[in-house]
């Protein structure tokens, strides 16, 4: 009786031992697939970021400027505006966080008429259609690869868990 007693005690033990160690094979598992999706959504973005820099909208757009100082229109490549992230800019903001968008932009360029360096007005439809169709261009080619590399993670995880709970 007491040796029956001890035996079911120690196959408790041992069914314990082993949940336990499932359930941290079942954390491990759950970080190294959250690293691994976050990993690949971010190697994603960058790559979607210079799709989107190399569209043919970026290459070929142009974005119209007015010298606030003598009023003279002039086209600037958007292509250059994307090699130029720096330029000095003062813009204006309406609204607040994601719901406000900015109205007016300037920056420092180069106004053929003025013959110097003045903040120019920029054209903010133009640059927000050029950036769509950019972004929309970027998309169609790296959508589908996006997708592609989601399901495959998901799928691996999705394994990895069936097989976790079958050998467990
Ligand atoms: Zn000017």
């Amino acid at each position: 009786m007491e040796e029956l007693r001890e035996q079911m005690l120690a196959e408790q033990a041992e069914r314990i031992a082993r949940l336990q160690m499932r359930n941290e094979i079942r954390m491990a598992g759950l970080v190294i697939w959250g690293v691994l999706l976050l990993g690949w959504l971010i190697v994603w973005f960058i790559k979607l970021m210079r799709d989107i820099r190399r569209s043919e909208a970026m290459c070929s757009g142009e974005i119209s400027f007015t010298c606030e100082t003598c009023g003279h229109s002039f086209c600037v490549p958007a292509d250059y505006l994307v090699r130029h992230p720096f330029m000095f800019r003062k813009s204006v903001y309406k609204g607040n966080g994601m719901t406000g968008r900015t109205v007016r932009q300037s920056g420092r360029l180069f106004c053929p008429s003025c013959q110097k360096k003045t903040w120019c007005r920029q054209d903010m439809e133009e640059s927000a259609r050029i950036g769509m169709s950019g972004f929309g261009e970027a998309l169609r080619k790296d959508g589908l690869r996006f997708l592609a590399g989601a399901v495959v993670l998901l799928a691996a995880g999705g394994i990895f868990f069936t097989v976790l709970n079958i050998v467990f």
